[in-house]
């Protein structure tokens, strides 16, 4: 067996929910915990508990807890919370949740998008700016606050999508081949 990371014992929930995500999105690897001491350091009385794997199946494990330690792991906060919160609170105070089923938002975030897009027809981007950066500014925040509550109704960690999708698009779209291009990933 071969070690990816230690917890102290403290940190054992976190341990057990780290574990439940990698089982359920990797169930060919065969995750497990050891419970030890910490050998290295004589005299502390911490007791430690590591995430362990089989040594044939290392290499790809290490590389998909690296992955998802980089980008959050599903049940950890994430940094629109404090957003969320007093969106839906707005929400509830009105008795709306019964309206926001995920299509009905959809639907609202891509009219809102095209609120945003009603500012520019017409217009060089100076003048839409100069005219309607109110309007622009409002309607970038109505798009926002939709993706938040599509997001809290889904249960989508928005903070970690987010940071998976960056990692997927710099696959797709690698700097040495991408640099200064505005081609598709298909293309490149
Ligand atoms: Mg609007």
């Amino acid at each position: 067996m071969e070690y990816l990371d230690s917890f102290e014992m403290e940190d054992r929930k976190k341990l057990d929910k780290i574990i439940a995500e990698l089982k359920d999105k990797y169930p060919k690897i065969n995750w497990q915990t050891k419970l030890h001491d910490n050998e290295e350091m004589k005299g502390n009385p911490t007791i430690f508990i590591s995430l362990i794997v089989p040594s044939s199946q290392y290499e790809e494990a290490q590389q998909i807890y690296q992955e998802l330690k980089d980008v959050g792991f599903d049940f950890e906060s994430s940094i629109f919370d404090p957003l969320i919160e007093e969106i839906v609170d707005f929400r509830d105070e009105r008795n709306w949740q019964q309206f926001h089923n995920p299509k009905d938002l959809a639907i609202s975030l891509s009219l809102e998008a095209s609120e945003l897009l009603e500012n520019f027809q017409w217009k060089t981007n100076k003048e839409a700016i100069d005219d309607n950066i109110d309007n622009i500014t409002d309607e970038i925040a109505d798009v926002v606050i939709y993706a938040l509550l599509i997001s809290n109704e889904l249960e989508i960690n928005l903070e970690q999508a987010i940071k998976e999708k960056i990692h997927k698009n710099r696959q797709k779209y690698p700097v040495n081949k991408s640099f200064g291009s505005s081609k598709k990933y298909t293309d490149l």
